[in-house]
């Protein structure tokens, strides 16, 4: 391999239960980049099966493998964050464990990223996931681009190929809503999207639940747009004038019956509603208060910064006395 991506490679493998998926991923990775300066970084995202002892074998046996294992399972963008954050390599290629995008396809991110680019995203030629996860992606994806707005390069994925510089930039943030695609194009105009081959999960099922996808769109949408905001703010002081102008009416005799109040508290209990709802967004996700960690690790083959370590039971007793 030639170019700048010949300078290193940390391929960064995000792992929830994965115990299945650990050794095919390692030795497909192993094999197609096998001729590049390359580490394998292992992030163990909690997982309550044999990841964690998986992983450490593989490390015995390979020094290109280190692993960071977090203490309980802080979520998927945790998860690789903690990796991008660790990496050692000049270059970080995201790559599931599942290995839904197979790593040959790693070498068209790596012709892209040639010509100068920061971040290489793969699209999904043809995506092999559930009807409900395609839609459901489609939807959020417009409403993100379309109606509020928000930069996200199009289609794009998780495989990705990223200077490290840039991720670790973009973890430093410590952004309260964190979402990686849509703050890539804040910090950097050189990226590009390639279209990769995609295939359907072969071992065990997907990790992430409704809940965590739902979360993570409404952190998008709050996060990284104010038209949330805009339109909130707006819809309340189109109550306020509702409210306003029925109280006038009454007062002067002229437009308060039966039917007209309840149009107005009708009309006035919906709107108040959506806002009462917009507004817990907003307010509590929204306000992008920096969490006091995305994750902790509990075991790692490289050293942790004390930061990102839990306080053990013998730093806690150095505190207190
Ligand atoms: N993952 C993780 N922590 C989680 C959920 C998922 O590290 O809480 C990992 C998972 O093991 C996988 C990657 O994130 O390597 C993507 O998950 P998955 O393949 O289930 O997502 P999908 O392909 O269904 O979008
Ligand atoms: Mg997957």
């Amino acid at each position: 391999m030639s170019g700048p991506v010949s300078a290193g490679m940390t391929a960064v493998v995000p792992c929830f239960n994965e115990a299945d998926n650990v050794e095919h991923a390692y030795s497909e990775i192993v094999t197609e980049l096998g001729d590049v300066d390359l580490e394998v970084l292992f992030v163990d995202d909690g997982s309550s099966d044999d990841t964690l002892a998986r992983i450490r074998a593989l490390a015995r046996t390979d020094s290109r493998v280190q692993y960071l294992s977090f203490t309980r399972n802080f979520g998927f963008e945790a998860a690789f964050s903690a990796g991008y954050r660790y990496a050692s390599k000049p270059w970080i290629l995201h790559i599931d464990a599942d290995v839904q995008f197979p790593v040959t396809e790693a070498h068209k991110l790596v012709a892209a990223a040639e010509s100068g680019q920061d971040a290489v995203f793969g699209v999904r030629e043809t995506r092999h996931d559930p009807l409900v996860r395609r839609v459901g992606a489609r939807f959020y994806h417009f409403v993100a681009r379309r109606v509020l707005g928000i930069e996200i390069p199009p289609g794009a994925t998780t495989f990705r190929l990223v200077r490290t510089e840039l991720a670790r930039a973009i973890v430093d943030l410590r952004l309260g809503t964190p979402y990686f695609l849509a703050t890539v194009p804040r910090l950097t105009n050189r990226y590009a999207t390639v279209p990769v081959a995609h295939r359907a999960r072969e071992r065990g099922g997907s990790k992430l639940n409704l809940r965590w996808l739902v979360g993570h769109a409404v952190g998008l949408f709050v996060g990284f747009s104010n038209r949330m905001a805009s339109a909130a703010s707006l819809l309340a002081l189109f109550a306020a004038v509702v409210a306003g102008a029925g109280a006038v009416g009454a007062a002067a005799g002229l437009l308060w019956t039966d039917v007209f109040a309840t149009a107005v508290l009708g009309a006035l209990f919906a709107v108040l509603t959506v806002l009462a709802v917009a507004v817990r967004y907003l307010v509590a996700v929204g306000a992008g208060q920096a969490r006091p960690a995305l994750f902790y690790v509990r075991e790692s083959t490289m050293p942790v910064d004390e930061a990102d370590r839990l306080l053990t039971e013998r730093a806690v007793e150095e505190v207190r006395t």
